[in-house]
């Protein structure tokens, strides 16, 4: 079967099509947040749609409820109670299925990615935010709708003021704005550190900082482990409850790779109650890269199609 699938995300989306579990063809874009989201989805689709296609998904990262397809908020991306799914369907005229793009990543995963085989799993995504998925005995566990939004949980009563309106979530310490904040810091700040003669604070970015780290900068390598050390110690908070046999890391930022898994794993199985006597769980970079969530996606619309 011919899908399209699409990822919406608070500053990208990425739309691909596949041919059966194949992506074919893929598009990247910008978020235009004035356009509104369902510009964004609609605009993603018509990207890579061809008359074949007979089934699409949707991934936002926000509150979704895929029961009726409505995007009922997110603190990333604009717009509240969109009924995505009759908008789209109305549109291009096919089956379209509605879900959380961290859902739509862990169903891709759990199909033909990272977490294959495996029945008890995290998805942790790391990018613009943190986002998450459950997935218990083989199944996306749901809870009331909206499990797994683990980037809220408040580690910190007085911290910085969250996107959602709250302080001091996990994300406000461990994600792509978190790194970017520090590195900005920095360069405005000590204009004689390493950093700021690789960036100004114009080209800062989560992938610039990474990219500096991984190039061997120190200053950059400290604030890339600062951000992993901070998502570790949440991941040991989910460990606590749900004793995964694998933490899969995806996201834009999380699918870079060991730069910021590296220190999040080490802090984790230090963090663990019970120490040497238990094996931590292991905790891997989405083999499906960022393009996860749109494949999820477009396989949820053809198992519901
Ligand atoms: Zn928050």
């Amino acid at each position: 079967m011919i899908s399209v699938g699409v990822d919406i995300g608070g500053t990208k989306a990425l739309a691909v099509r596949l041919d059966g579990t194949q992506v074919v063809d893929e598009s990247l874009f910008s978020i235009d947040r004035t356009a509104g989201t369902l510009d964004a989805v609609i605009r993603s689709i018509e990207s890579v749609l061809e008359p074949a296609v007979e089934a699409i998904g949707v991934g936002i990262a926000g509150l979704v409820r895929p029961t009726d397809g409505t995007l009922v908020w997110g603190p990333h991306v604009p717009g509240t109670n969109i009924d995505v799914r009759s908008a789209v369907s109305e549109r291009f005229n096919v089956p379209v299925y509605v879900d959380n793009d961290a859902n739509a990543a862990a169903f891709a995963e759990m199909n033909i990615g990272a977490a294959t085989g495996y029945a008890n799993v995290l998805f942790v995504t790391l990018g613009t935010g943190i986002g998450g998925a459950v997935v218990i005995d083989g199944e996306l566990y749901r809870g009331g709708g909206f499990a797994g939004e683990w980037g809220h949980v408040q580690v910190d009563r007085d911290g910085l003021l969250c996107d959602c309106g709250k302080r001091g979530c996990w994300e406000t310490r461990a994600s792509g704005p978190a790194l970017i904040r520090l590195a900005t810091d920095l360069v405005t700040t000590n204009q004689h550190s390493s950093l700021a003669r690789i960036l100004d604070a114009s080209e800062i970015s989560g992938e610039t900082v990474i990219a500096a780290a991984d190039a061997g900068d120190e200053t950059a390598r400290a604030l890339v482990t600062e951000v992993g050390r901070s998502f570790g110690q949440g991941l040991a908070g989910l460990v606590a409850i749900f004793d995964p046999e694998l933490i899969v890391i995806g996201g834009g930022l999380g699918s870079v790779g060991e730069s910021i898994v590296g220190p999040a794993r080490r802090v984790l199985t230090d963090a663990l109650h019970g120490g040497r006597l238990r094996v931590p769980p292991a905790v891997q970079v989405a083999s499906l890269g960022p393009s996860a969530g749109a494949v999820g996606a477009a396989l949820l619309a053809v198992e519901e199609a």
